[in-house]
């Protein structure tokens, strides 16, 4: 490709060093343009003299940190992962809904559900019927299984386990969404749920689904109208899902 015309760095007395550094940024940004685009040589030449404009601005921030442009960027490369991981924590280790929350947000809910028990009652055992609920939603087996065995007599425990979990899943999305600014979720149907539910599939607003939970009413999961027995529908299953500023969802 021919060189730039009349391109005069505004960087003073540009090192061999800073030379390569603008190379090398160049033919990285070159490799992964022409994986999507075949650019006519003349737009080419307009983007290279951008980006050297760009590079040498780039060049001239190492500078006056002191440092080589080849390890500010590394630096970056280095803080960006950083972050990066600090989002996947997020994401997904954050904001685990304890007994405090779950009295708080979830109990109001299930309060109004035909199909659970009196929230105030107590096991054979003695323990407070809402505690054992919420430990039937634990993601440990043992401790699940125990307290959805404890709550059998009192109420279709299955059914109570699994409204509750889907409840408590589907919060914690929600304050991981809202704690890292996210916009929407991500709701995906199953052959599990109901008509109405099936169209809630796709992009999710965060703010609505909580705002539904502050007036103790989320669209799902929901009862479906039994005389007999404790049916419901867990409603789609909700997925973390970052922003998408450049609209390529
Ligand atoms: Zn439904």
């Amino acid at each position: 490709m021919k060189p730039i015309e009349n391109y005069t760095s505004k960087v003073l007395n540009i090192t061999s060093h800073e030379l390569d550094y603008r190379e090398k940024t160049w033919l990285q940004i070159l490799q992964q343009l022409e994986k999507y685009l075949d650019l006519p040589n003349d737009e080419l030449l307009t983007l290279k003299r951008q980006c050297f404009i760009e590079i040498d601005q780039l060049i001239e921030i190492a500078r006056s940190a002191g440092k080589s442009p080849f390890v500010l960027e590394q630096e970056k490369v280095e803080e960006q992962n950083k972050e990066i991981s600090r989002i996947r924590d997020v994401e997904n280790n954050e904001f685990i809904i304890g007994f405090e929350e779950f009295n708080k947000y979830i109990a109001p809910i299930i309060k109004k559900v035909k199909f659970f028990p009196d929230l105030a009652g107590k096991t054979f055992l003695g323990k407070s019927i809402l505690e054992k609920i919420y430990q039937s939603t634990s993601s440990e087996y043992y401790e699940s299984s125990e307290a959805a065995g404890e709550l059998l007599g009192f109420c279709d425990a299955l059914a109570v386990q699994g409204f509750s979990k889907v409840l408590k899943n589907n919060l914690e999305i929600i304050f991981r969404s809202r704690a890292l600014n996210y916009d929407s979720v991500k709701a995906i149907g199953h052959r599990n749920i109901c008509k109405v539910c099936t169209n809630l599939d796709g992009y999710l607003p965060v703010e609505s689904l909580w705002i539904a939970y502050m007036l103790n009413a989320p669209l799902f999961p929901h009862a479906i109208p039994s005389d007999d027995e404790a049916r419901w529908c867990p409603g789609p299953t909700l997925l973390i899902a970052p922003n998408d500023p450049f609209g390529l969802r």
